[in-house]
């Protein structure tokens, strides 16, 4: 599906699969609730969210509304709303929900792989932090994600960062899709644009996308060095 595509899309109710009703590490110092929508346009091997990936709602999906009586009664409760996924941009309803979540008294917050840069660039307004996936440079993400769309994560990263929209860059690696000289260049490449705060997200394989994929090794002490090469980049570095 084409970004002309998603944008010409008719207004439509999200789509949720689900909802964490609190949690504590999915906007950094807050304590948040995250709905996560359906549908996403990459397939990232390692990808564990495999029943997020298709659109059509499932029996026991969720309605907007259900969410809004949820939250109703967490006021004062929580501080934040996360819209997670799947692939949030891909939604046309995001930035009415945005709407409805700001107007209860909440902040919030957005992960996503940067798919459809002009929905991000919509609902900026609404945004207090951001965790972008950066599945690797564009050239990686036919190998990564099995599509071409690296320039759209890579623009929506110029988009938080001229926006000044705090954000966390986060990159799954699974050293089998991303070679060390791939990452120490994926590295170069966020500390040159200017990037503050990276993520490196060790693969878990159990239940993932591509059943056939292996345990992810490297030899520990090269796997130590390249991290450590890494954290010198940035002004702050995880693994997690
Ligand atoms: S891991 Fe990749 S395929 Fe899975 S939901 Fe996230 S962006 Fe989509």
């Amino acid at each position: 599906m084409t970004t002309a595509d998603v944008l010409s899309l008719p207004v439509e109710p999200l789509r949720i699969g689900g909802l964490v009703p609190m949690t504590t590490i999915d906007f950094p110092d807050h304590l948040s609730a995250v709905v996560f929508t359906r549908g996403c346009n990459l397939r990232c091997q390692y990808c564990y969210n495999t029943d997020l990936l298709q659109t059509s709602s499932r029996v026991g999906d969720m309605s907007w509304e259900d969410v809004l009586g949820f939250l109703d009664r967490r006021q004062g409760l929580l501080d934040s709303v996360v819209f997670s996924g799947g692939e949030p941009l891909l939604q046309k309803g995001l930035g009415a929900a945005m709407r409805d979540v700001n107007g209860m008294g909440f902040k919030v917050g957005l992960h996503t792989a940067g798919q459809v840069p002009e929905r991000l660039q919509e609902i900026l307004p609404h945004l207090d932090w951001v965790g972008l996936d950066i599945k690797g440079l564009p050239d990686d993400y036919p190998r990564i994600t099995g599509t071409s769309t690296g320039d759209k994560g890579w623009q929506s990263l110029n988009i938080l960062m001229e926006a000044g929209i705090p954000h966390e860059v986060r990159t799954t690696v699974h050293w089998g899709l991303t070679q060390p000289e791939k990452f120490n260049a994926l590295a170069d490449c966020l500390q040159k644009k200017g990037v503050q705060n990276f993520t490196v997200q060790r693969c878990r394989i159990k239940n993932c996308f591509n059943s056939e994929l292996q345990e992810s090794v490297l030899d520990p002490e090269l796997e130590a060095d390249l991290l450590k090469r890494a954290s010198g980049k940035f002004e702050r570095f995880a693994i997690r």
